[in-house]
């Protein structure tokens, strides 16, 4: 994944002729804060917070909980965050943070000393006006509330601004649970409408049908009912009918931490045969490098959205592209929840609790604007899809 993003990457800074200082300047992060945390136990785990850029505002970007994280992992989120909170303008820089643990191996117990420890090993490097963490991959409100906890007991900052996501008694925003899924929704809606075609009714599957994957599905249900939600997955496998599912049905089925291998609706599939399906679009809502050299000639859906942070590596990306497909950009379509992680942000330092229907007007501004920026850059250049995502982003980091 930190290949292929430098490549990008490359492709972006030659097309803006940044020159070679800048071309190495974007890959170098400010600091990375690696450490070891050891549970009373005596379980131990590497974490890792690593702070990319700040020269738009305080470092934002989430945290994972994961057994495959990495330094070189953390590294290129935090990059794809710089590049995320720039390209839809947001005054924000980018982060990222994690932790190498399977979270479904720990007690609820083991879950909270881990992370209160993680939070007491970063404190003095996190803050309102520093750092601002969120919830990624395995992470949640829960999560993210005992981490204030723990922060207001170390530093005694009570504004509750230096962690978003957190629950909505705990200063939470309205909208932030569904923020990430309802911006690819609207991102899609954008697109198709500059294609014109927002009257079209069409079929999509969701590979990664957990926080993001199943808000997508339950807000295409609320905004463009016409679209059928005709295949969903988990990571051990997935399900699919012709005639669609119910969003709400399968999310609640999913909150029940049920697995797809057990629903009793529609046929079983594997992940594989899901990216293979016949339909308009391809909702990735998975991990990292879901589509690659080894799947891409088999992947018929003429859209594919990247809802996770890149799903779709660099030659599936060049092979899909050559091929007529279009893919949208993870830093634009996934965008949704770090814009309500900022609205959030900037309700806390009002004090201030906005209704969920002033939380979506402006999700829905700064989504429409970024799509908009991103349709013009391509048509005017006939450039790539991630590439034109990279040099908008990389334009207002360093040219405006
Ligand atoms: N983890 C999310 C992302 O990758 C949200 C980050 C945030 O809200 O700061 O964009």
């Amino acid at each position: 994944m930190l290949d292929d993003t430098h490549r990008f990457l490359d492709l972006a800074v030659a097309r803006l002729g940044l020159g070679a200082d800048i071309q190495k300047q974007v890959k170098k992060a400010n600091a990375e804060h690696v450490f070891r945390i050891e549970l009373d136990s005596g379980k131990k785990f590497d974490a890792y917070r690593v702070q990319h850029n700040n020269a738009r505002g305080p470092y934002k970007g989430g945290i994972r909980y994961h057994h495959n994280v990495k330094l070189d992992e953390v590294k290129t989120l935090a990059t794809l965050m710089s590049l995320k909170t720039a390209a839809v303008g947001l005054p924000l820089g980018g982060g990222k943070g994690g932790i190498a643990v399977n979270p479904r191996e720990l007690s609820p117990e083991e879950l909270e000393e881990l992370t209160r420890k993680y939070v007491r090993g970063l404190h003095q490097h996190i803050g309102p006006d520093q750092d601002v963490p969120a919830p990624d991959v395995n992470t949640n409100s829960t999560i993210i509330d005992w981490m204030v906890d723990e922060y207001e007991q170390l530093t005694g900052d009570k504004s509750r601004a230096s962690f978003t996501g957190k629950s909505i008694p705990n200063g939470g925003s309205l909208g932030r649970d569904a923020a990430t899924g309802r911006g690819g929704v609207l991102c899609l809606t954008e697109w198709l409408a500059l294609e014109g075609q927002a009257e079209e009714s069409l079929t999509y599957a969701v590979q990664g049908f957990g926080n993001v994957g199943s808000f997508f599905a339950t807000t295409a249900k609320e905004l463009n009912p016409k679209w059928k939600l005709v295949a969903a997955s988990d990571s051990a496998g997935g399900v699919f009918d012709s005639n669609g599912f119910d969003a709400e049905e399968l999310q609640k089925f999913k909150d029940g931490r049920g697995r797809f291998a057990d629903y009793e609706k529609g046929k079983q599939i594997t992940n594989e045969e899901l990216l293979a399906l016949d339909v308009d679009v391809l909702v990735l809502a998975g991990l990292e490098d879901a589509v690659n050299r080894d799947n891409m000639k088999s992947v018929k859906a003429k859209y594919l959205v990247e809802m996770a942070n890149s799903p779709v590596t660099y030659d599936a990306h060049e092979y899909l592209e050559k091929n007529g497909r279009i893919i949208l950009p993870d830093i634009i379509a996934n965008a949704g929840g770090v814009i309500v992680s900022y609205l959030e942000w900037v309700q806390n330092r009002a004090s201030e609790s906005w209704s969920k229907t002033k939380v979506n007007q402006r999700l829905a501004k700064y989504m429409k604007s970024a799509t908009n920026d991103l349709y013009d850059y391509v048509t005017e250049n006939h450039t790539g899809m991630k590439e034109s995502g990279f040099v908008l982003a990389l334009k207002k980091l360093y040219e405006d």
